[in-house]
C-alpha cells in the first residue's frame, strides 16, 4: 500500500512496485479522480492487479478501515509506503497555527496512523516492509517551511523508532529523505525559491520522481534485508 499514490513521486513508487502476482493499493485525497484513475491505467498496463481508494490519510478511522479491508480481500499486506504529504508554506513568525498543525496532521500523523495499522498485521506475519518518506529538509531546515520540516523531521524519529520496536518481528522501517524532484508540489513554489534550490544541487539537475522510487523499491527488495532504521537522501547530493 502506498499512500498518495495518485500521482507524483507517489504514483512512481507505485509502479516501481508493480510485479507481477502482486496487488499495488493506494489511496489520495482530491474528489477529481482523474489522476487516481490515470495512475490506475498504468499500473493495469503492467499487468498488476491494484486498488485505488480516496480518503484522508490523517482519519484514524478511514486507515484502520482501509487496511482491514486488504487483509480480508488479500490476506496479507508486505509493503507500506507513507508518501502522501502537503505543504503550506510561510515565514514562522507568520505561520499560523492551523498552518502548523494540518501539515503535521497529514504529513506525521498520518504516517504514524497508518504504520501503527499496518505494523499489527506485519508483526503477526513476521514480515513486512515499511517506506517513510521524509525530505532533506527534515535534516537540513528550510525558510517558509517551519511546519513540513517539523513533520519531515518527526518522521526521521518515526522510522528509526518503529525500525528497533519492530526488528525482532523481521519488520523493517526506512526512510528516504528526497531533495528537489519535479514534481506539481515543486511546481507550486515561486519561481526564485526553486532556482535557490536547484542551486543547492551538487549534481546540478532537478531529481525525477522515478528517482526516488527506485530507491524505496529497493529498500522493500530482498536486496536491503538487511538494512532497517535507515534515511538514504535521494537528493543529488544536496545533503552528505
Ligand atoms: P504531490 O503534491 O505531487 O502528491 C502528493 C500526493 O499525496 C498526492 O497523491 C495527494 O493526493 C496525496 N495526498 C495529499 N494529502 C493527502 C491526504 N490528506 N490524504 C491522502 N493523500 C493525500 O507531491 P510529491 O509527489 O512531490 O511528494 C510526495 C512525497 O514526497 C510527500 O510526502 C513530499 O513531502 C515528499 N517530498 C517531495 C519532494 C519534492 O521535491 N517533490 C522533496 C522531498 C519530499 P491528491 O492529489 O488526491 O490530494
Amino acid at each position: 500500500m502506498v499512500t498518495g499514490g495518485s500521482r507524483g513521486i507517489g504514483r512512481a513508487i507505485c509502479l516501481a512496485l508493480a510485479r507481477a502476482g502482486d496487488v499495488v493499493a493506494f489511496n489520495h485525497f482530491d474528489p477529481d479522480e482523474s489522476a487516481a484513475e490515470e495512475t490506475l491505467e498504468l499500473l493495469e498496463a503492467k499487468g498488476v492487479a491494484c486498488e485505488g481508494q480516496r480518503f484522508d490519510v490523517s482519519d484514524p478511522e478511514q486507515v484502520r478501515q482501509y487496511i482491514d479491508h486488504l487483509v480480508d480481500t488479500y490476506g496479507r499486506l508486505d509493503v507500506l509506503v507513507n508518501n502522501a504529504g502537503i505543504t503550506m508554506d510561510a515565514l514562522m513568525v507568520r505561520m499560523s497555527l492551523e498552518q502548523f498543525e494540518r501539515v503535521i496532521r497529514v504529513n506525521l500523523v498520518g504516517a504514524f496512523v497508518c504504520l501503527q495499522a499496518a505494523a499489527k498485521v506485519m508483526m503477526k506475519q513476521r514480515s513486512g516492509c515499511v517506506v517513510n518518506v521524509a525530505s532533506v529538509v527534515g535534516a537540513i531546515g528550510n525558510v517558509g517551511q517551519a511546519n513540513y520540516a517539523s513533520s519531515k523531521a518527526g518522521l526521521m524519529g518515526l522510522t528509526k523508532t518503529a525500525a528497533r520496536e519492530l526488528a525482532a518481528r523481521n519488520v523493517r522501517v526506512n526512510a528516504v529523505a528526497p531533495g528537489y524532484i519535479e514534481t506539481a508540489m515543486t511546481e507550486a513554489m515561486p519561481q526564485r525559491a526553486q532556482e535557490a534550490m536547484k542551486a543547492m544541487i551538487p549534481m546540478g539537475r532537478a531529481g525525477q520522481p522515478e528517482d526516488v522510487a527506485d530507491v524505496v523499491a529497493f529498500l522493500c527488495s530482498d536486496e536491503a534485508r538487511y538494512l532497517t532504521g535507515q534515511v538514504v537522501h535521494v537528493s543529488g547530493g544536496m545533503y552528505m
